[in-house]
Order: C-alpha cells, then structure tokens, then sequence
C-alpha cells in the first residue's frame, strides 16, 4: 500500500472539512424546512476546533453534564446550551446556573430539589423534564434507554410525582442510529402517554440518534413528522440534538504497520488500538472499515489487524488486500471522528492519536498532539 498522507502524522485523527461542511448542510436544511432547532450532542463530537464552522449551521450545543456546557459556552459562541444529566449535584447546577438554556431533569426529586433556584438564577433559564415513552427500537440494550429497569427518564407511572408549574419543556431520547420512521412510531407512544403535556410547553426536545446524514435516512420524512407535530401541538417549539449524524462518515484514523507476525494466518501489529482510539469497535462490537480492504479471503492477501496493547482481545478485525503489506504502510480507519476522540483513553501506556483536519484547500493541519504527560498525569 502506497503512502496516501505523508505530511499526516500517525496515529492521527483527520477532519475532513468538507464532508463535516456536507453533513452541517443537510442538517441546517431540516431545521430551516421544518422550524426544528438542532443542537451539536458532544457527547459524541466534542471538536471544539471545528465550533466556529458548525456554528454556522446549528443552533448550540447538548451538554451531558458541566464539562461539555462549559465547553459549549466556551466555544460554541452564540449558541444555545441546553444540559441534560441522570443527577445532577448542587455544586453543577450552580455552574450551570452562568451558562445553561434549559436544564433538563431526570426525576420528579432532582426537579424539585433544583427548579427554585434554576428559575431564580437571575438570567433565563428552561426547566424540562426528561420522560421515558417506555418505547426504543435500540439494540443492542446497552444502548436501549426504555429497557425494563432503565434510570434513562420519568416513566408515565411516575408522572404524578412531578410538580410541573415552572417546566417548560419535556425530552426524550430514544433512538441510536435509527431512520424517520422509528420516530414516527415513537412519538405515537409519547403521546399516549405524555400528549396531555404538550400543549402547556414551549418545546419539546426529540433526543438524538436520529442519523439524519446516512444516505438512506429518509429527510423528507423527518420534516412532515416535525412539521405535523408543531401544526397539531400550537407551534411548539421541537428540539433534534444528534451527535453522530453531525460527525458521521466526516473523517478518518490514519494509522501505520509496525510489524507482521504469523500464527494461523499474518497478522499485522499497528500503532492504533480498538481498545484506545476507538473503544466501540469492542463495546458495540462492530468492525471497522478500512480503505481499500475487503472481507478476509476476498482479495489475494489476508490479515488480522491487531493493536500494540497486552489485550488479547485488543484486535481490529480481518481484512484483504489487493497487495501484500509491509511494515510501515499506512492504514486509513473510515469514519472514526464520532464517538472516537470522546472516548480515547491511555490504556497500557500506548500514545494518544494526534487530532488534524484536512482542509477544503486540501492543506492539513495539525490540532493537537500528545505525549507522555497526558499518560502521567491521567495516573497521578
Ligand atoms: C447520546 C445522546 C445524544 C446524541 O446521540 P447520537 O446517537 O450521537 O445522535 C443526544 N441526547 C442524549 C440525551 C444522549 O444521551
């Protein structure tokens, strides 16, 4: 395999502008075609280099808790902050207090314990609460927030606890990766449940996972739901708050061959983990592309792809290529911005990934490296 990006460092985590600039584009058509706003969840992309172009395009930012609200007010200049926890402590909340929209609670206690002084802050703020509609198409169920059990919203047999006079808004979120349709069929199920709401409220926030920028997401579909939504419920203001259809397909991992060994088949040891860089390829599990490879066996050579970590398990997958590979060649990771950086860590010692970004002119810059102090300090 010939070197594609020379001047790119490895392992390092490319941006590719324009294909963030494509995505932003079709989520600004949704939100201009239906009146949703929609908010960049950080959870999954936390680029904060990147703010000022997707600024430009969506409404603010998701916040899970106090770090990302801060980075939004930091860098996220203008937009809108709206945080969601599972608990909240005082301690968050009174930082929230300076920089949040709406905050969004999770139980009728945590609401009562923080409205007063969340609608006396001195500065606006929205109250919401987040419900469960007992409804998700999730699998698997780590990712399922409806599951039986789930802590993830105010089932409807709690609903009575809630003392609603100063809410303002309500939230779900139910989806992972799912298609318009999947929202059509839950919202039947909010609104059996929680339709009576509604119309006392200023908006209502639909979540995120909804994979508005996959090719086959059916937008058009998005819109008529939302549209109709607003038409039926006097205007109401909807919020989308996706992370991954916001950083899908935007970007790669470029990594690099340090040697092949052999045991049963090659096996190729590179300078990226699935472990480290790119923790969900173990947690999901799934396998991760790899420009110019094909299932193992279908092109002439064969590999397993495996981390330098001591993890047995710590390997990438099995790949094919058209041409033998060689120690120093380079391999491009696709689609590994979302929920990659977000959940890097320093396992075994092993380098952090630099963080780049190719640009429309086609120049590449470099953001962010790391070294051994961020290992260090990580194990005080
Ligand atoms: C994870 C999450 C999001 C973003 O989900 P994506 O699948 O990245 O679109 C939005 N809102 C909440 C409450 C979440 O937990």
């Amino acid at each position: 395999m010939k070197i594609r990006y020379p001047e790119i460092p490895s392992p390092c985590y490319v941006l590719v502008e324009d294909l963030l600039r494509a995505n932003l584009k079709i989520l600004r058509h949704v939100s201009e075609q239906s009146g949703a706003k929609i908010l960049l969840a950080l959870k999954g992309y936390a680029l904060w280099r990147s703010f000022p172009l997707v600024a430009e395009y969506l409404h603010g930012i998701t916040a899970s808790g106090i770090y990302e609200a801060r980075l939004g007010a930091e860098e996220f200049k203008g937009g809108e902050i709206s945080v969601y926890s599972p608990a909240f402590k005082e301690s968050e909340i009174d930082a929230l207090l300076p920089i949040a929209d709406h905050i969004i609670f999770n139980s009728p206690t945590q609401l009562h314990r923080f409205k007063r002084k969340v609608l006396g802050a001195g500065r606006k703020i929205d109250c919401g609460i987040r419900l469960n509609p007992l409804y998700s198409e999730v699998s698997p169920p780590i990712y399922n927030p409806c599951i039986e059990g789930s802590r993830l919203g105010i089932v409807p047999e709690e609903l009575h606890k809630c003392e609603l006079d100063g809410v303002s808004g309500l939230h779900f979120h139910t989806h992972c990766e799912q298609n318009s349709d999947a929202l059509q069929r839950t919202l039947e199920h909010f609104e059996l449940h929680f339709g009576h709401l509604i119309d006392k409220m200023k908006w209502v926030n639909f979540g995120g996972g909804h994979h508005i920028t996959r090719k086959d997401y059916d937008v058009n579909l998005l819109i008529e739901i939302i549209k109709d939504f607003r038409a039926r419920h006097g205007g109401v203001d909807v919020y989308l708050e996706p992370g991954e259809a916001v950083g899908w397909q935007c970007g790669f991992l470029k990594g690099s061959v340090l040697d092949i060994t052999y045991n049963a088949m090659p096996i190729a040891i590179l300078d990226v983990s699935a472990s480290a860089h790119m923790p969900d390829c173990l947690e999901m599990p799934y396998r991760p592309m790899i420009r110019g490879s094909a299932e193992p066996g279908v092109l002439p050579y064969s590999y397993r792809f495996g981390a330098p970590t001591c993890l047995a398990g710590d390997v990438i997958g099995d790949y094919s290529f058209e041409t033998a590979i060689e120690i120093g060649d380079e391999v491009i990771f696709e689609d590994m911005i979302h929920y990659t950086i977000v959940k890097n860590n320093t396992f075994n010692g092993i380098p952090l990934p630099s963080i780049g970004m190719l640009r429309s002119d086609g120049s590449f810059k470099l953001l962010r490296e790391f070294g051994y102090e961020h290992y260090k300090e990580r194990n005080s």
